[in-house]
């Protein structure tokens, strides 16, 4: 069978790698120039971040034997730090989550986009605007076609993708939220016991705040520190277009009160704004996927917003194809 899919984020490349791995014939489209969609990395002078996901905490599913038996695991890193809590204030030495295995690539979390899609065919710089389903069957998109189509963008997209060949379906659970990502290079050596404190932003602003050299050693370099601060859905939503400084400002304040004096001036300073971060809900692979489609909808959106949901649903959504 020959099969489009939209998107190479974990969703869209664990089901091309399925489809290809079983004899079908896969094409991946990718409208950024590189794989990886929110499993994100960026590196900017001396400084390597993870806007996106931070780490892969997999719990015993599929991806975790993935990733320590099926792909290269040279540069595959189990965090051996773990993450606090926060108050706004004081950091707090308790668990702030419960002990588990968390994994991050030395290069970066794109890495294991990289690692998946190693041996398929994918498209980048390929924004696919138009979908369209011929009457003598099947499906075209930026002029090939393809017997069936998986889908795994952002809900929002598919639905405005499949209005287009009158696919009515809704995936109207489905409600992310936005994510304010402030990247800090900072001249400035910082030690901790814990790579990441984490608070609800009913107690303050500041989500998650990630050292990504104490996570993954040689993200900045020596003397240096390289922070992801992660700003909460409320302060995201109401300054996402505020301006970078303004951003940053109001970051460093935060990182200030938690962290101590000293992160007033960074050497890099750089912000993601992530409209859809993760779903606060989601919609249900299996009510928005009846039996027999040959247009498959999969994605975070449907399973939940971490790396090993999205792996799943591209794994249904290459079964719901070709059979289990
Ligand atoms: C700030 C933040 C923090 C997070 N933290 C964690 C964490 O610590 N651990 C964890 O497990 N998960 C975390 N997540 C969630 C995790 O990143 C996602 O659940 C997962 O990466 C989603 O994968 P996906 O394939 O479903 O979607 P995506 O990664 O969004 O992939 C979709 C792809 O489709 C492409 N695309 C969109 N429209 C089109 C189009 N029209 N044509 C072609 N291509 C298109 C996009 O460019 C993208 O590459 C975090 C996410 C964010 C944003």
């Amino acid at each position: 069978m020959r099969v489009g899919v939209v998107g190479a984020g974990i969703a869209g490349l664990a089901a091309a790698r399925h489809l290809a791995a079983n004899g079908s014939e896969v094409v991946v489209f990718e409208s950024a120039t590189h794989v990886g969609g929110r499993c994100a990395t960026l590196t900017l002078g001396a400084y390597t971040f993870d806007p996106g996901a931070t780490s892969i905490v997999p719990r015993g599913r599929e991806i975790e034997r993935v990733m320590l038996e099926e792909l290269d695991s040279t540069d595959l890193v189990k965090i051996d730090t773990p993450v606090y809590t926060h108050d706004g204030r004081r950091v707090f030495h308790g668990a702030g989550l419960p002990p588990t295995a968390r994994y991050c690539y030395k290069q970066g979390m794109r890495t294991l986009a990289e690692l998946l899609a190693i041996g398929l065919h994918v498209e980048t710089g390929k924004r696919v605007e138009t979908i369209e389903a011929p009457s003598d069957g099947g499906f075209s998109l930026l002029e090939q076609t393809f017997e069936a189509l998986v889908l795994t963008v952002p809900m929002t997209e598919a639905m405005r993708l499949m209005s287009q060949i009158g696919d009515v379906r809704r995936a109207n659970n489905t409600r992310y939220r936005p994510c304010l990502s402030v990247l800090l290079g900072l001249d400035k050596d910082f030690h901790t016991p814990y790579h990441a404190v984490v608070a609800e932003e009913s107690v303050h602003p500041l989500h998650w705040l990630s050292i990504e050299n104490i996570k993954v050693p040689g993200r900045a370099p020596a003397g240096h520190t390289a922070l992801v601060v992660q700003l909460g859905p409320k302060y995201s939503k109401w300054n996402f277009d505020a301006s970078d400084d303004s951003i940053v400002e109001d970051a460093l304040v935060d990182v200030e009160r938690v962290l101590g004096p000293g992160f007033d001036r960074p050497v890099v300073q750089h912000i993601v704004r992530w409209r859809e971060s993760q779903p606060d809900s989601v919609s249900g692979f299996e009510s928005m996927n009846p039996p027999g489609s040959k247009l498959v909808v999969a994605g975070d959106g449907l399973e939940g917003g971490r790396i090993e949901h999205a792996y799943d649903s591209g794994i249904k959504a290459a079964k719901l194809l070709i059979g289990p």
